[in-house]
């Protein structure tokens, strides 16, 4: 009997992507992208979300309007078939919910004409998160008992289940109008003719949940003023009609969040932003991520390879940084070393963050100072120093302060670079673009040389932004490049 050939069969998965906010997408639909081979998504989905797919995965993006090419919908169908068809576990990613205004009937039956399998994950629709991110209840035990998602973009060719304004103006409950936008004038008109009070409280929510979140009350008469009037609102903006409008303001907390309304540029390496990143984001804030300095590996390693053979003629190995400490034992362990080879060395790091991140290989420092600096360490190990010799892996570039006062305290010192500090010399365009144009508000500066990066990449466009420092080092720095800090953080951990 010859073998079955088993035939490999494609799979798509209809995932709503929620309103904005990365977090707002299921569990199951990151599953869903962890294992897809291909992502079809609309531009409102948020690229972060798209990130939980695979690298390798392909990435298909539909289109953005005045951006790039929108894809017909029979052409999404198509490629949706031809991609399944292929094989291929495919993801169409979709903003909201898949089947809210969203094209998924038709995209399921193109997929059941040609019995390719299939599921739909539900995505928070920008009804519901303009809702709850307005604190606006769309339901109310007193004033609402019902609500109508309606679309405010009827397509002129529709031959049935056009709007009925008559109902909706009677409707006994909330109305929530999507794409309603550009076309407030009309929809806003019907409403009123066919009864609704121009008096009716409304909200409009524009980007829901993101950190750029924009609410307006007005009455349903003024909408179409707002959507079309000198500061007129952009899409995305979904419009709720009804006297739950009206609780807004007792029950909005996103907007209440003391960095709510403030774009703050985070400065750190790469591999070291998403913690300032995400800590400033939980307190509301709009965050662009732009590193002045990247961190690499050594032009030359043999001098640490050298240093690492050697390990027990020292006495002291002493990290100054998160970066000294991982670099040097990434090296350690790619020589096929384990921790043991650190023996009877005793350790010290400059700081708090050093310490702990020494603590993630589960090693104790032998000395800690009270304060974070390069001097409190030296004074702390002053008399631990005569005759003793010093290992300190350090960054290509740094402050000679700790090797000096440690050898005229005695020691003999030795300095390996186990990584290189660069200044980044290109701004992204787009940032520094919106830093020209006043749209940064604030600017972190977490190290001197940060700061002299910054200075570099910049240079007068850093004028408007107020740039908060993490140390007085930094602060005397950028006073010293002719800028004077607001802020200096309390605590600061090396
Ligand atoms: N499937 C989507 C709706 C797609 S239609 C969903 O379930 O939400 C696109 C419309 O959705 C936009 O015109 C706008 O009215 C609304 N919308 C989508 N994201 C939004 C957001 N973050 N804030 C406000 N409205 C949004």
């Amino acid at each position: 009997m010859p073998s079955a050939s088993k035939k490999t069969t494609g799979h798509v998965a209809l995932v709503g992507a929620g309103p904005g906010d990365p977090g707002l997408i299921t569990l199951r639909g990151i599953e869903c992208l962890r294992r897809a081979d291909v992502v079809m998504f609309d531009y409102l989905v948020n690229s972060a979300i798209v990130e939980h797919a695979p690298e390798s995965a392909e990435r298909i993006c539909l289109g953005k309007h005045g951006r790039s090419r929108i894809w017909p919908q029979d052409e999404i169908n198509r490629r949706l078939v031809e991609l399944a068809q292929a094989g291929k576990h495919v993801v169409r990613l979709k903003g909201g919910d898949p089947a809210v205004f969203a094209h998924g009937a038709e995209e399921i039956d193109a997929l059941r004409q040609h019995n390719i399998t299939f599921e739909v994950v539900p995505g928070i629709t920008a009804a519901l998160a303009a809702g709850s991110y307005a604190g606006i209840p769309i339901t109310h035990r007193k004033l609402a008992s019902a609500v109508a998602l309606v679309t405010g973009h009827e397509e002129n060719d529709k031959e049935s289940a056009a709007v009925d304004y008559g109902a909706l103006a009677a409707f006994p409950g909330t109305l929530v109008v999507y794409m309603g936008v550009t076309t407030a004038p009309t929809w806003t008109a019907a409403l009123i003719s066919a009864g609704r009070s121009a008096e009716t409280p409304t909200a409009i929510v524009r980007r829901c949940s993101l950190p750029d979140q924009r609410m307006i009350q007005c009455t349903l008469g003024e909408v179409a003023e707002k959507m079309t009037g000198e500061k007129k609102i952009r899409p995305p903006a979904i419009v709720i009609v009804g006297e739950v409008t009206t609780l807004a303001s007792s029950l909005s907390w996103f907007d209440k969040r003391p960095l709510f309304g403030q774009t703050i540029m985070v400065t750190r390496p790469r591999q070291q932003a998403a913690s300032l990143a995400s800590s400033l984001e939980e307190l509301g804030a709009n965050v662009v991520v732009q590193p002045a300095i990247r961190i690499t590996e050594p032009e030359d390693w043999k001098p640490v390879d050298t240093a690492i053979e050697q390990l027990a003629d020292y006495d002291w190995l002493v990290f100054s940084s998160t970066n000294g400490v991982n670099f040097f034992f990434e090296r350690l362990f790619e020589l096929g070393h384990d921790v043991r080879a650190l023996g009877g060395l005793k350790l010290a790091a400059v700081g708090p963050g050093t310490a702990d991140e020494l603590a993630r290989f589960h090693l104790h420092v032998d000395v800690r100072p009270d304060d974070f600096n390069a001097e409190s360490l030296t004074s702390a190990l002053s008399d631990k120093a005569r005759g003793k010799r010093f290992l300190l892996p350090r960054a290509s570039r740094g402050r000679e302060v700790l090797p000096d006062d440690l050898r005229s305290a005695g020691g003999s010192v030795d300095q390996i670079v186990v990584y290189r500090s660069l200044d980044v010399e290109h701004p992204d365009r787009d940032v520094a673009k919106r830093l020209a144009d006043g749209g940064i508000d604030w600017i972190t500066v977490t190290s001197s040389a940060i700061a002299q990066s910054l200075v570099q990449l910049f240079g007068d466009d850093l004028r408007p932004p107020r740039l908060p420092c993490l140390s007085p080092l930094t602060s005397h720095t950028l006073r010293e490049l002719g800028h004077d800090p607001p802020l200096e953080a309390q605590d600061h951990i090396t």
